[in-house]
């Protein structure tokens, strides 16, 4: 237990044994900054929790009564007391903040006898009263589980709330108008609701309730939005939460109070500008909850100027303490204001990327803290598509909300989370449409495109979560009329049921009645079109320092995997430094190649072979001048052909019978090929250098195709550095095989034209055996390039293609962390990587070393291979400003000894 206030015990380093918020409360205490006085219970203590069967130490109960004597004297309250009793909140605070994940519960230490006190002593009943039931609503959802049954579409408690209101008022009334009798009122009903649902008495005796809040903390850690959330961002449950108790202030009691929420810079675009929303006369719950849509902090200056300066005043402080956007909860009691939390504040990429760009020019931090402010994985919402500028201006908006998450989204309409998801598996684009947005509402909000809310403003707890998950979100869209039991959005006159088009520009808080069309980002446009006025925006600029920032602190460098001319030029825009796979297949497939190469698979004799082949030379001869120009002298990495042959022959009658007339073959011929090659585990079977083996005249003729071209660009002034890559190699004789072929092609050609190439033959570590024996392989590779898809497939014996239908259960019981084809497998397969890179450098030095799986796009993999060592990662034209940016920050980390 930690105490913090006029003692402190904690500061902000303390995040693991503190949380988050225990934490960073400390270090609030130590700067000076108005926090109440309180405790922090560690989440040793979760641990203990968890690991005796949800029991406490025995020293915690002491413990607990030592802090809150600590408060005690610290307010000159008393828990439980009959004169001036003290009330305490109670709040959950992981190490990592999981906004709306984990239960709070405020004012605890009411009961009938208290309540009472509470009113004599402030001399308002009012105030008493309404803290009173919204202790035993909080209490009774949390602690006692009384909550929405899954046929309910409102809260139990709201809607013994709105029934009150129809028999006193026969019609909707604000909560605020609500008198000292009506909440009495409230009060009974509440507790009788809890009796009927929960079975049992509600608690009145403050240390029950405290100790009853301290359990479900601590149980919130295990429910089922929080384990959800802990998968998607990948947060061990191990760590557990720590438990805040804190000294009640009261943002309720008249209209000189008031609770907030803040950022210190504008979170959705990055703007420094004062950024949050407050309501008049609540706590902190009501702004959080979006029940009640709130005002814009600037509105305070008007309502409550002294206020307002002392929280531009906080505002200030906390970023020069905190050298980062801070995201704070205050209230406002009687016209003083106190912090009750701050932590560092969840953004877009857009707001993370300026935020990084300014901080650094204000000097608050330097340029290699500006690269790690922005996070790798959210990187890519930089390059989303935003609406196209022409569309936009001809549809009419049908209603205006609060631009919470910006970027342009269009979808199909579902109003439950649970069809949002369905929806989507099916493939179709969802925009999840609420009347506010609730934390049970997070696998809908991650299936969907884009979320829109009639109500709740842009701090709500679920418009913190979408900013964060990148999706676009428009909130507090008054204008638009949720009707759940009719399943359908009445707007602007129309009526749009579940199923029909939606469009929301989060940017700009708008809404659109259909699909509006959508144009690139100003990023793509500047980059990859050239587009002047595109290239003049500030987040094409800042996008730009980034990226230079990036190349200066990787050791690693970014290539690219690319089969096109068109795909090299982007990925070289974007600023790959060279090509780490050219799949020489994906080149076989369009228009006429693939007839030349099914009759290189049918052809009966080695003529009738190399006849195909000769036909399909001029085209990968073209395909690969092409690449090769649009390098402009980086290095090519290109692979000979790997999959298995049936892969391009066509597979039922009528397509065979359409093949035979087409080349000649007899049908029944082909359908005998097709049988032949049939193959159990066609992934094991004969593919990769299996098949230059079986058929040398084929990477004959792909040397040969890579050797012309090369001479003929060269020619044409252009620097060519080709790289050979033989794929699956398991055995070094293999390799040998093929490189005897390579080198004769290469001599061939170089005779023949007279240019003289420079050029490498490596190979493709993608099987364990390569892995283990790289020593022997280094003998004869000059570089390797880890084809990690492969290796997890072999190294893990799980079919690459048919994991989905298991790998998903695996991750929920955590058998792997995440998706091992996504991202590496650092203890297993990462091993093999390892191994092979240590061999692969004893025996040749200076071997090249590369990645082009999947996970060369992937930034917690890309961290593994720098970690291994290896000089490059090469990943999609579209993921390499990812890659250079988690390249960067890999390098930053490593150096700094992480
Ligand atoms: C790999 O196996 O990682 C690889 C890059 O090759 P492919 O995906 O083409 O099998
Ligand atoms: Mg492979």
């Amino acid at each position: 237990m930690y105490l913090f206030g006029r003692k402190t015990d904690g500061n902000g380093t303390m995040k693991p044994l503190l949380g988050g918020k225990g934490a960073n409360l400390a270090e609030m205490c130590r700067i000076g900054l108005p926090v109440p006085p309180g405790f922090t219970i560690t989440t040793e203590v979760c641990t203990y929790y968890y690991a005796s069967k949800r029991t406490y130490p025995a020293a915690l109960r002491g413990q607990m009564e030592a802090g809150v004597a600590s408060i005690e004297q610290q307010t000159g309250k008393k828990f439980g007391d009959l004169k001036n009793p003290l009330l305490v909140s109670v709040r959950s605070g992981a190490r990592d903040s999981m906004p709306g994940m984990m239960d709070t519960i405020l004012n605890l230490g009411l009961n009938d006898q208290t309540v009472e006190a509470l009113a004599r002593k402030t001399d308002n009943p009012r105030f008493a009263w309404d803290c009173y039931r919204r202790f035993v609503q909080m209490y009774g959802d949390v602690v006692l589980g009384v909550q929405k049954r899954p046929d309910e579409d409102h809260e139990p408690f709201e809607t013994v709330i709105e029934q009150l209101k129809h028999d006193r008022y026969h019609q909707a009334v604000e909560d605020t108008k609500l008198t000292v009798d009506d909440l009495r009122e409230l009060v009974v009903r509440f507790k009788a609701l809890v009796k009927e649902r929960a079975g049992k008495q509600f608690p009145d005796s403050p240390w029950d309730q405290l100790m009853g809040a301290v359990g479900a903390v601590f149980g919130s850690w295990m429910n089922d939005r929080a384990i959800v959330y802990r998968r998607k961002y990948n947060i061990p449950s191990e760590w557990g939460t720590a438990v805040n108790v804190q000294a009640m202030v009261y943002g309720n009691t008249g209209d000189q109070s008031g609770s907030g929420v803040a950022f210190t810079r504008n979170p959705a675009n990055g703007e420094k500008e004062f950024y949050g929303e407050f309501l008049i006369n609540a706590q902190g719950e009501d702004v959080v909850a979006g029940v009640r849509t709130p005002e814009p902090v600037s509105e305070l200056k008007k309502q409550m100027p002294k206020a307002f300066a002392e929280l531009e005043r906080i505002r200030q402080t906390l970023e020069k303490h905190f050298k980062d956007v801070q995201d704070f909860e205050f209230t406002i009691e009687d016209g003083v204001v106190y912090m009750l939390q701050t932590r560092n504040g969840k953004r877009t990429a857009m707001a993370a990327l300026k935020f990084s760009i300014d901080m650094f020019r204000e000097k608050l931090i330097d340029w290699k803290t500006a690269v790690m402010r922005n996070p790798a994985d959210q990187l890519e919402q930089l390059l989303a598509p935003v609406f196209d500028t022409a569309e936009v201006a001809k549809a009419k908006a049908i209603a205006t909300g609060l631009p919470a998450g910006p970027g342009a989204a269009s979808g199909q309409i579902y109003l439950n989370a649970d069809r949002a998801v369905t929806a989507a598996e099916k493939g179709q684009k969802v925009l999840l449409v609420r009347i506010e947005t609730s934390p049970e509402d997070l696998r809908g909000m991650i299936a969907a495109e884009g979320i829109l809310t009639a109500r709740g403003g842009v701090s709500s707890h679920a418009a913190l979560v979408a900013r964060q998950m990148g999706k676009v979100c428009v909130c507090g869209a008054a204008g638009i009329e949720v009707d759940y039991q009719a399943r359908t959005v009445k707007v602007d006159g129309k009526t749009f049921k579940e199923g029909d088009w939606m469009s929301i520009d989060g940017t700009a808080g708008k809404v659109y009645a259909g699909q509006v069309k959508t144009a690139p980002s100003e990023i793509v446009a500047g980059l990859l079109q050239n587009d002047e006025a595109a290239k003049k925006t500030e987040k094409f600029r800042n996008f730009q320092q980034l990226m230079k920032w990036c190349s200066d602190a990787s050791r690693m460098s970014v290539r690219t995997n690319a089969d096109t001319p068109e795909q090299t030029e982007n990925a070289v825009a974007f600023g790959a430094v060279g090509i780490g796979l050219t799949r020489t297949e994906h080149m076989c497939f369009e228009g006429d190649r693939i007839d030349a190469m099914r009759e290189m698979i049918l052809a009966e004799t080695v003529e009738e072979r190399k006849a195909a082949l000769a036909k399909l030379l001029p085209y990968q001869r073209e395909d690969f001048a092409g690449i090769f120009r649009a390098l402009k002298g980086y290095p090519a990495t290109i692979r000979f052909l790997d999959p298995p042959l049936h892969e391009f022959l066509p597979h039922t009658k009528q397509q065979q019978e359409e093949l035979a007339k087409k080349i000649g073959v007899p049908a029944a011929r082909i359908h005998q090929r097709v049988e032949q090659l049939h193959e159990f585990n066609p992934m094991l079977g004969f593919r990769g250098c299996r098949l230059g083996i079986g058929y040398p005249e084929i990477s004959e003729m792909q040397a040969r195709a890579v050797f012309e071209a090369a001479a003929q660009v060269q020619k044409e002034g252009i620097k060519v550095r080709p790289e050979v890559m033989i794929p699956l190699v398991a055995f070094k004789k293999e390799l040998d095989l093929q490189i005897e072929v390579v080198h004769q092609a290469a001599r061939a050609v170089q005779k023949e034209t007279g240019v003289k190439l420079t050029y490498m033959v490596g190979t493709m570590i993608e099987i364990p055996r390569g892995a283990l024996t790289a020593d022997e392989i280094a003998q004869s590779a000059e570089f390797f390039s880890f084809g990690t898809n492969d290796l997890t497939q072999t190294g893990l014996g799980m079919s690459r293609d048919d994991s989905g239908s298991f790998l998903p259960h695996y991750q929920e019981l955590e058998i792997v962390k995440k998706n091992p084809f996504a991202t590496i497998d650092a203890t297993g397969v990462g091993q093999l990587v390892d191994i092979a890179v240590r061999k692969g450098r004893s025996s040749r030095p200076n071997i090249k070393l590369g990645i082009c799986g999947e996970h060369g796009g992937d930034p917690s993999s890309i961290q593994f291979f720098e970690k291994v060592g290896l000089d490059y990662v090469s990943c999609s034209p579209y993921r390499v400003p990812v890659a250079r940016l988690a390249a960067a920050q890999a390098a930053l980390q490593t150096k700094a000894g992480d």
